[in-house]
């Protein structure tokens, strides 16, 4: 399994998630988070401009000042989820004590930052998981799903609800969720990552990351070049390395979302 946390520890989980949602709760007790609102009532100053391909998001400190700089020739406009997630990361790095005492002491320079997961980086890893936490705060997340029966509508209305992209909604859903879903983001028949709900059935896929199932909606994507919108019954043997027969003809749903070279799949269990 590809740990899309692995540099972060149990206890960063927490904490972090405990210090996200305290600010969250705090500037917005209801309704969603504006991290734009949350910096200025912080003195951070931010400007959005276009900076080329160098960076998504920067915290800067200078004289104790805290400026946060988010790159629209890579974000698109300065509500885009994109952006958003971005502005909340640069936010993780001010309110994780490590990140700004760093910074304040000149020990770091300003974090260049490439948001959504991308980066091996630990700081980065814990300034992504701060942003989830923030924008997606989980007491809320878990009462929107409560008794709700999982489908694919529910994470098109959390990420709605939050104004979160889909992949950042289902990777919070994979930790906080009420019912166990995989995701799987592939890029050029290659799977790049994936990641699950602790309790998902299967842990492993069917030829690990080396190569993107065929006999999957997203293989076929790009197999078959055939684009599939809507939600579509699998077998477990399609995905998953079966260990044991009768497990093979277990009935998944996948929902893939496609463009380009890119699909992430849903998959889950009825
Ligand atoms: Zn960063």
């Amino acid at each position: 399994m590809q740990e899309k946390s692995e540099f972060l520890s149990e206890r960063d989980v927490i904490d972090i998630n405990a210090l996200a949602s305290s600010i969250a709760d705090y500037y917005f007790p209801h309704g969603q988070i504006d991290p734009i609102v949350i910096a200025d009532k912080n003195n951070i100053t931010s400007s959005f401009g276009n900076y080329s391909d160098s960076f998504d998001g920067l915290l800067e400190c200078e004289d104790n000042d805290f400026h946060i700089f988010i790159n629209l020739d890579r974000l698109q406009q300065a509500y885009s989820e994109r952006a958003r997630f971005t502005f909340g990361h640069e936010l993780g790095h001010y309110f994780i004590d490590d990140h700004r005492n760093s910074l304040l002491k000149g020990l770091s320079p300003s974090h260049c930052s490439f948001t959504g997961f991308k980066s091996k980086n630990r700081a980065e890893r814990q300034a992504d998981y701060f942003a989830s936490c923030l924008l997606m705060p989980e007491t809320s997340f878990r009462k929107y799903c409560f008794q709700k029966k999982f489908q694919y509508r529910i994470i098109q209305e959390l990420a709605k609800k939050y104004g979160t992209s889909i992949s950042a909604t289902a990777l919070r859903f994979c930790s906080i969720g009420n019912h166990p879903i995989m995701v799987v983001y592939a890029y050029d028949k290659k799977i790049k990552w994936y990641w699950s709900s602790s309790d998902f059935r299967f842990r492993w896929l069917k030829y690990g990351k080396d190569k993107l199932p065929e006999d999957t909606v997203a293989g076929e994507y790009f197999e078959l070049n055939r684009k599939i919108t809507t939600t579509e019954p699998v077998f477990a043997m399609d995905w998953f390395n079966i260990k044991y027969s009768h497990q093979a003809e277990l009935p998944f749903k996948e929902h893939c979302l496609a463009r380009d070279k890119h699909t992430l799949s849903l998959i889950w269990e009825e």
